[in-house]
């Protein structure tokens, strides 16, 4: 790695003083958190912002707070905190398995959740299950507080739909649907978790009265230029059984709906295939929980 090129590092304490600095700079200034993006850009050269503002010394923005019936985590929460979280793991499975298989343990040590949706990397591991969660994001920014739905903020690979000056501050989970299962899972080129996606799949699967689907959430990692909400297999799942022969069938329009590409980790083809193993699997799991909070106790 080559050695990092000069710039001027800003550590505010207030978001004010942060928006303002980087609002200032018109988009040329890039806010840090963890850094295990960033930086690695910044030394192989691939970013090189004149100004780099430290988030990390604002206080606040690390909690995970119950909202309203929801949780509330703030975007400088490190992975390693949202695996730690017994409400999370409790409330929303999926997020919380994408967060043990994000990266190694110092990674996760590191890595914030507002990093990774901040990056708008179509690989993220937090996107997908945070849109079957049915997430919003707060930003905040020169023109104030303005709340994103989690499938509204990427625009492409590297772009997200914040303005200059804007930062994310936190992501807001509601209360999770009773009767309802969610999964995550992923499949990185090493084999297993730890790696960066080559396909990421979330699936959340809430049952009716009368054991029939009343809603499903399907989004997909790797896939597309942005993580994506895979609707048409979603609306094949509502008012089904959840039954193999439905969710292999969902799998497959979810796959058909994917657009991926091949490089050097993976060609289109096996993208698209291991898309519809995993989307199949994450049903499976997600209706295994789902039935699991069906039965009276
Ligand atoms: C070895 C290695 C393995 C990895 N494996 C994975 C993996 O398996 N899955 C995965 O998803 N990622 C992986 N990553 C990528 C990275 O660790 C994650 O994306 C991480 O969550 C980034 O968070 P961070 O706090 O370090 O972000 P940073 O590096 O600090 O920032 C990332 C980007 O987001 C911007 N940003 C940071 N905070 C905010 C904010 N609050 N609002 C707006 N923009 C913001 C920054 O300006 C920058 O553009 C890996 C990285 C490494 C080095």
């Amino acid at each position: 790695m080559n050695r990092l090129r000069p710039f001027v590092f800003h550590q505010p304490t207030t978001l004010d003083e942060a928006v303002r600095i980087l609002a200032a700079e018109r988009g040329a200034a890039r806010p840090l958190a963890g850094g295990t993006d960033l930086v690695v850009d910044m030394k192989l050269g691939r970013a090189r912002p004149p100004v780099v503002v430290n988030l990390k010394r604002i206080r606040g923005l690390d909690r995970i707070e119950p909202v309203d019936g929801g949780t509330r985590i703030g975007a400088l929460v490190r992975i390693a905190a949202i695996q730690a979280s017994a409400i999370v793991r409790e409330r929303y499975p999926a997020l919380w398995r994408a967060s043990c298989t994000l990266a190694t343990p110092p990674i996760r040590n590191l890595a914030t959740i507002g990093g990774n949706l901040g990056r708008g990397s179509p690989a993220g591991d937090m996107a997908p299950p945070l849109i079957v969660h049915g997430a919003l994001v707060e930003v905040e920014g020169p023109g104030g507080r303005r709340t994103v739905p989690i499938q509204d903020l990427h625009l492409g690979p590297g772009i997200t739909c914040l303005a200059p000056g804007e930062v994310i501050t936190a992501v807001v989970l509601p209360a999770p649907p009773p009767h309802g299962g969610s999964a995550f899972r992923k499949l990185g080129k090493r084999g297993g978790g730890w790696d960066i996606a080559l396909v990421g799949a979330a699936a959340g699967l809430v049952l009716g009265g009368d054991g029939a689907i009343a809603d499903a959430r399907i989004a997909l990692a790797s896939v597309a230029p942005t993580p994506f909400r895979a609707r048409a297999a979603e609306a094949a799942l509502r008012g089904r059984p959840p039954s193999e022969e439905h969710f292999a069938r969902a799998a497959g329009i979810a796959a058909e709906e994917a657009r991926p590409i091949s490089d050097v980790r993976a060609s289109a083809a096996y993208r698209r295939s291991l898309a519809r193993v995993l989307v199949l699997r994450t049903l499976r799991d997600a209706a295994g929980l789902a039935l699991d909070a069906a039965v009276p106790r």
